[in-house]
């Protein structure tokens, strides 16, 4: 552990790591029921830590605990807040919950991911390291945004359509890479020997447990639409994008690449992921001006605000103006969205703003409307 760790270790309260380690323990569990269908024992060990602490918890405030997993599991579908825990003002909306009938919430998401900076690197930001140092040293950014655009707008393909994939790739190491990205798909999701696709996202769609087919991303199951873009038959041997790269490479991937073609059709400049991933999105103006943005697709702005407190906005490439631009989507969830991560924000500039991906494009207009008339 070097310095930066321990301190963040000390940051977390006693009932946060609690939840962060239910949270991780959830997560594995899904992970063990995709690839076995039967639930098996024993349950992962931090999902047991996790149960042990809160039992103490409850006990040590005169509430009747979990009894056991399985009862923890229905705790876990209930809100986070009558858990009646000690976690920091804000960081716990009212609607938050870990579980979504068995799927884990993107609340869920964040608390494994709120502790687990402190435990270990975190392996899709050690993947994509990788795949960054590969482009770097064939000098050659554009394969970058190839590969990463591959990831987040092809995220299920038969087996036929990976071999194209592939052939798309002109270096041999990044094809290595992308054989890491994707794994057989999980047979739990099939039915009738068939997996079906979300027609939002791509990804494959799960079955809950009466059968009823829902793709794992809160967005798309907010939207509602539950008919599938496409059926892949068993045979055609199906890969799916790895779990940690869905999570964090596509789900967000999709945020970026949406607002990248909105403000194109401003008739903006943008480059995306500039000098090899340094942030999202650079926007050149017509006078030459230039924002940068970083998309963040976040349940909860507390847990962002915690993030970004570790990583300050990069200053390369150049820009005038940087933003943290959240999907629109998150102000219907929390109207206060903005508020709640700027009060927990502890590094300040007048020249990174954080707003809504709707706000950001007025002020785009109002950006170009200046610039002609200056
Ligand atoms: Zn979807």
């Amino acid at each position: 552990m070097d310095a930066s760790h321990s301190e963040a270790a000390r940051m977390l309260r006693p009932d946060e790591v609690t939840v962060h380690l239910i949270a991780s323990g959830l997560i594995m569990l899904t992970q063990q029921t995709q690839d076995q269908p039967a639930l098996t024992l024993p349950y992962p060990e931090p999902l047991q830590r996790g149960l042990n602490r809160l039992v103490l918890a409850c006990l040590r405030r005169n509430r009747p605990p979990p009894r056991s997993v399985m009862d923890l599991l229905n705790w876990c579908r209930e809100p986070l807040i009558t858990w009646g825990l000690d976690l920091p003002d804000g960081s716990v909306a009212d609607y938050e919950r870990l579980l979504d009938d068995q799927i884990p919430t993107a609340t869920c998401e964040a608390w494994a991911r709120s502790g687990a900076d402190i435990e270990a690197n975190l392996s899709e930001e050690t993947f994509m390291h990788e795949v960054i140092t590969i482009c770097i040293e064939s000098d050659d950014p554009e394969a970058y945004t190839t590969f990463r655009r591959m990831l987040i707008e092809r995220p299920a393909l038969t087996a036929l359509e990976f071999q194209q994939a592939l052939g798309e790739l002109d270096i041999d190491a990044l094809q290595e890479r992308l054989k890491e990205a994707y794994e057989p798909a999980p047979r739990s999701a099939a039915h009738n020997g068939q997996w079906a696709t979300c027609a939002i996202c791509g990804n494959l769609m799960l079955r809950r447990r009466r059968g009823e087919l829902i793709c794992e991303d809160e967005q798309c199951r907010a939207q509602g639409r539950r008919t599938p873009a496409r059926l892949l038959p068993l045979r055609d041997g199906v890969v799916w994008l790895r779990r940690d790269l869905r999570r964090y490479i596509a789900m967000p991937g999709r945020a970026e690449l949406q607002l990248a073609a909105d403000l194109e059709k401003l008739g903006l400049q943008i480059a995306l992921w500039p000098a090899f991933d340094r942030y999202d999105l650079r926007v050149t103006f017509p006078d030459k001006t230039v924002w940068a943005i970083d998309v963040k697709d976040w349940s909860n702005p507390f847990l962002l605000a915690r993030s970004v407190n570790n990583k300050p906005f990069p200053n390369d490439p150049p820009w005038d103006r940087a933003f943290f631009v959240f999907p629109d989507a998150r102000r219907a969830q929390r109207p206060d969205y903005v508020r709640a991560f700027c009060n927990a924000l502890r590094v300040h500039s007048d020249r990174v703003e954080a707003c809504f991906a709707r706000d950001l494009l007025r002020r785009a207009k109002e950006q170009i409307e200046r610039g002609s008339h200056a």
